[in-house]
């Protein structure tokens, strides 16, 4: 029992402090100080765990493709690409179907053209003019079959639709103690 001299113990209040703990100042009988001892020693292997865990870690070489940023440069061009060909083949179906479309276009334009040479030929009753409009025709409808003049592929220079990715460096210049904390300098550097 502690006496009214002794100072209680800090963590049961039933015995006397005999002891000071260096560190938290806890004044504690023998039992209750061999326990803090004891909680220490655990926290102390849980300290030296995670020191062999890093040890580890650091004495291990680099592989070239665990990183995560590595895998993080790896996603970002996955993505990329996903959304280019997505984009890409999402534009050959509407040409496809555009093309298509103007074919069939082009086919009625060539049958009236088509008609009208037949029954020059039958006939024979075509002149100068006439062959030279049925051959300004013909020449019309095969450039719309090469370039089409109704639809195109127009680029979007405003918006970047893939988001650059860079390398940034933040170098820790100087390191300095302020309010009992570390305060540091960085200095964004582009690679
Ligand atoms: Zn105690
Ligand atoms: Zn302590």
């Amino acid at each position: 029992m502690a006496t009214a001299l002794n100072v209680q113990c800090t963590k049961c209040a039933k015995s006397a402090g005999i002891a000071t703990c260096n560190g938290c100042l806890a004044k504690l009988c023998r039992r209750c100080f061999n326990d803090h001892r004891q909680d220490l020693l655990k926290e102390f292997d849980n300290v030296v765990y995670a020191h062999d865990i890093l040890k580890q870690k650091l004495e291990t070489p680099n592989k070239n493709d665990s990183h995560r940023l590595l895998k993080q440069i790896d996603e970002w061009k996955k993505d990329s690409v996903d959304k280019i060909n997505q984009l890409a083949e999402q534009c050959r179906t509407d040409v496809i179907i555009l093309l298509d479309k103007n074919k069939d276009e082009l086919i009625d334009r060539f049958r009236k053209i088509s008609n009208r040479v037949h029954k020059g030929r039958d006939d024979e009753d075509y002149v100068e003019r006439d062959l030279s409009k049925w051959m300004a025709d013909l020449k019309e409808l095969t450039d719309e079959l090469i370039k089409p003049s109704n639809f195109r592929i127009e680029e979007d220079k405003q918006s970047p639709w893939i988001q650059k990715i860079r390398v940034r460096e933040d170098i820790h210049d100087q390191a300095k103690v302020k309010d009992g904390k570390w305060w540091f300098n960085f200095v964004n550097k582009q690679i």
